[in-house]
C-alpha cells in the first residue's frame, strides 16, 4: 500500500489544525500534532511536560533534538504504518533534515508539503477569538464559528478553553518564531513536493486548494 506523508506547514492560527483533521478523514491518515502532543503531556505533569511547559507558555520553540526524538518515537507506532500527516512539524530546517533521514531509514517516502499562507493581521484576529473543545479537538471561533451553546462544544457538550498561549503577547512570540526558525523550511522544502495555498480564505475553500494540490476529487 502506498504511504501518504504530508507536513502541514504554516503560521500560527493559519488552519493547520482545522484542515489536518478534514484531511485526516478525508485520506485514512491519522494526525501528529507535536503541539497536542506537548499540551497533553504538560497536563499529565510528566517529565517531558514539565520540561517543556515553560517554553510553550513563553511562545518560545522547543528544542530540535526533543522534538525530533518524540517524532521518532512517533511515527515508527503501528498505526502511522500507512502514512501520517504532520502538524507542527518540522518548524525548522533541521528538524526537516532530521526528518528526511528518518524517513529514509524506514523506507517511507518523503513528505508531500502544503504550505498554507495567511497575513499576520487575519492571524492575530483569528488567534485571539479562538475557543478549542479539550475533549475532540474541534476549534470554534467566537465570531465567524461559534458553538451554538456558548462556551460548549456542539459535538460532545464539553466546556470550550483558550488555549494558554492564545493571547496576543505571546502570539507576537510565536509568529517572530515563525518568521526566523519556520519562514527558512519553505525555501528548504521549496524543491521538493511542494505546494502553497491562501490560507486567508474560509476553510471550505482553503481545503479544496489543498485537495486541487494534492490530486483529490474536489467535491
Ligand atoms: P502548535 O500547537 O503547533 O502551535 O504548538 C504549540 C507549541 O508547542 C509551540 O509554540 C512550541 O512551543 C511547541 N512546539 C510544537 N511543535 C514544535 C516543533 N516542531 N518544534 C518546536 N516546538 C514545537
Amino acid at each position: 500500500m502506498s504511504q501518504n506523508i504530508i507536513v502541514l506547514i504554516g503560521p500560527p492560527g493559519c488552519g493547520k489544525g482545522t484542515q489536518a483533521a478534514v484531511l485526516s478523514e478525508l485520506l485514512d491518515i491519522p494526525v501528529i500534532s507535536t503541539g497536542a502532543i506537548l499540551r497533553a503531556e504538560c497536563e499529565s505533569g510528566t517529565p517531558l511536560g514539565n520540561s517543556v511547559k515553560a517554553t510553550l507558555a513563553a511562545g518560545e520553540l522547543v528544542s530540535d533534538d526533543l522534538m525530533n526524538q518524540v517524532v521518532a518515537s512517533w511515527i515508527v507506532r503501528p498505526q502511522y504504518a500507512n502514512g501520517f500527516l504532520l502538524d507542527g512539524y518540522p518548524r525548522t530546517v533541521p528538524q526537516a533534515i532530521f526528518l528526511d533521514h528518518t524517513l529514509e531509514s524506514l523506507d517511507m517516502p518523503q513528505p508531500t508539503v502544503i504550505h498554507i499562507a495567511v497575513p499576520d493581521t487575519v492571524l492575530m484576529e483569528r488567534i485571539t477569538g479562538r475557543q478549542q473543545c479539550p475533549s475532540c479537538g474541534k476549534v470554534y471561533h467566537l465570531r465567524h464559528t461559534p458553538p451554538a451553546r456558548d462556551g460548549f462544544c456542539d459535538h460532545d457538550g464539553m466546556r470550550l478553553m483558550r488555549r494558554t498561549d492564545d493571547t496576543e503577547g505571546v502570539l507576537q512570540e510565536r509568529l517572530r518564531c515563525y518568521e526566523e526558525v519556520t519562514a527558512p523550511l519553505i525555501e528548504y522544502y521549496r524543491e521538493m513536493d511542494f505546494n502553497s495555498v491562501d490560507g486567508g480564505e474560509n476553510p471550505a475553500l482553503v481545503l479544496e486548494a489543498i485537495e486541487a494540490a494534492l490530486g483529490l476529487p474536489v467535491w
